[in-house]
């Protein structure tokens, strides 16, 4: 789409405020919103492109290009990646937490820069699934299930199940495996896509009810060679020490997976079937990690209160409860900040609001400044049902950690809940200056339009909120709604040019 709604209800809000003269909007507004949106939308577009030129999952499909070709093109990979990532985030396993999503993207950024490719484009994300589980797919999508996360028993532990990750994906051996599999005339981007997502994540779990044929026989041949392995522990280590994470944390966490895995009865788990694990693999980690001095790195906070909420939410809220009061009392091994910070999660759970609280106060003479447990405050704040303090504590809030997804969004909606549909707009088009392809910004975007009666405008949000999560047809639908509302000349040609747009790119997915 050339004209994201983005630019435009960002020139729209600040005309029509500026005409009712309520906003302290001023002359010099516009320019600088065009030099902040103009790169933002050349993004967008292309990342939309990228995403959805290509054929929808199941749908006729043309073949990947050249069968003589023996690499995929960055620009393949990242295609087939995209493609797995739509099917991945509309399935019940997508764990959709932003603030373990950002974790988990600010440590693999860390380990990125270390890399082979610093620039290359990352996105990590979890998965809600207690099987131990890492996996990387084509174009730098990295996902770690729930029971990995909880597995780890340090940031160096996940740091090196990553690192591992993040060589595979720079040494392209993903890549290599499909372009081998090309070569039997076999591929199309589509069915790849469904039997890489169905290869890295559980089987049982995975409700991917269209697994063709195809895709069944690709699946089979996707695992890694123990070359590739060996390439990939290598690697890893390297960017695990350059990133000043303890390299002992990568044998260590290989020898606990196979001590479990041993316990354990029933199929080999996922990790382990696409990462075989040796004996000679280990030894072969050991053998480099012994050379050097063992280093104690401590786990960073964010760390400790990412797993926590883990925790957290995945027991009842009575035994979490007991478990964290247990923890503290008896000052079990762990982090104390943290444990408070389980233990103020699982109260408001139980909806004892006022020993949440309590112990919120506490938690807050431990530790200051940090966004994740400012969420938290927010959330007892909201709990008391005090409007008025609540706003004052997200405004301020919102200010320190302009960054914090999770706090955005808790705002926002607080905003929408107390009538300030304006306040609610202007936070939310500043944020998708920063992230313009977040679904739930625009379908907030979305709410406070229909607040304000602004149905043009509402359909239009809505459409780009489909658009980003790979809905094409529902966002044509909302496209049409939105022409059907009406506007002025202005308007209706944005709407006309994006609809023009999307029909191309519909086009191109039903072709066969
Ligand atoms: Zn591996």
């Amino acid at each position: 789409m050339s004209f994201p709604p983005l630019a435009y209800n960002q020139y729209h809000s600040n005309s029509v405020e500026y005409h009712d003269g309520k906003t302290a909007c001023h002359s010099s507004c516009e320019p600088s919103m065009k030099t902040i949106i103009i790169p933002a939308m050349r993004k967008m577009t292309a990342l939309l492109l990228l995403c959805f030129s290509l054929p929808a999952v199941g749908e006729g499909l043309p073949n990947l290009g050249d069968i003589s070709q023996t690499v995929l093109t960055p620009l393949q990979e990242r295609q087939i990646g995209q493609q797995s990532m739509l099917q991945i985030r509309a399935g019940k396993q997508f764990l959709d937490d932003p603030e373990i999503n950002d974790y988990l993207n600010q440590l693999g950024y860390k380990l990125v820069e270390n890399s082979a490719e610093p620039s290359l484009g990352f996105e990590f994300f979890a998965l809600d699934d207690p099987s131990i589980n890492a996996f990387a797919m084509p174009g730098g999508f990295i996902g770690v299930n729930s029971g990995l996360l909880l597995t780890a028993q340090s940031e160096s532990e996940l740091a090196a199940v990553l690192s591992h990750e993040i060589a595979h994906v720079t040494q392209h051996h993903l890549a290599r495996i499909i372009a081998s599999q090309q070569n039997n005339g076999l591929a199309t981007m589509a069915a790849l896509a469904v039997a890489i997502v169905a290869s890295r994540t559980n089987p049982q779990a995975a409700e991917a009810a269209i697994v063709s044929l195809q895709a069944h026989t690709i699946q089979k041949q996707l695992d890694f060679t123990r070359s590739h392995e060996q390439e990939a522990d290598r690697i890893g280590l390297d960017i695990l020490q350059r990133s000043n994470f303890s390299i002992h944390a990568m044998p260590e966490f290989l020898t606990r997976l196979q001590l479990s895995t041993r316990l354990l009865e029933g199929p080999t788990p996922t990790y382990l079937r696409t990462h075989p694990v040796t004996s000679d693999r280990v030894a072969d980690i050991g053998n480099r990690v012994n050379k050097q001095p063992y280093r104690l790195i401590p786990d960073s906070l964010d760390f400790q209160l990412a797993r926590t909420k883990l925790i957290a939410t995945r027991k009842t809220a009575p035994d979490a409860i007991a478990y964290f009061s247990d923890a503290l009392d008896t000052q079990k091994h762990g982090n104390p900040i943290a444990q408070r910070y389980g233990l103020v999660i699982s109260l408001l759970r139980s909806g004892n609001i006022k020993r949440a609280s309590l112990e919120l106060s506490t938690l807050h003479k431990l530790a200051i400044n940090n966004p994740m447990i400012e969420t938290l405050a927010g959330k007892v704040k909201l709990a008391e049902n005090n409007p008025a303090e609540a706003l004052a504590f997200y405004r301020t809030a919102v200010q320190n950690f302009p960054q914090h997804r999770a706090l955005i969004y808790d705002y926002a909606e607080l905003l929408l809940n107390s009538d300030l549909a304006k306040t609610a707009l202007e936070l939310l088009i500043d944020q998708l200056v920063r992230h313009p392809s977040d679904t739930r910004l625009y379908e907030l975007q979305a709410r406070a339009y229909a607040i304000q009666g602004k149905i043009l405008e509402q359909h239009h949000a809505q459409a780009y909120s489909y658009a980003w999560q790979g809905n094409l047809h529902a966002a044509h639908e909302q496209l049409e709604m939105a022409k059907q509302a009406g506007g002025n000349f202005y308007q209706l040609s944005v709407i006309e040019s994006d609809l023009r747009e999307l029909r191309e790119l519909l086009g191109t997915q039903e072709k066969p």
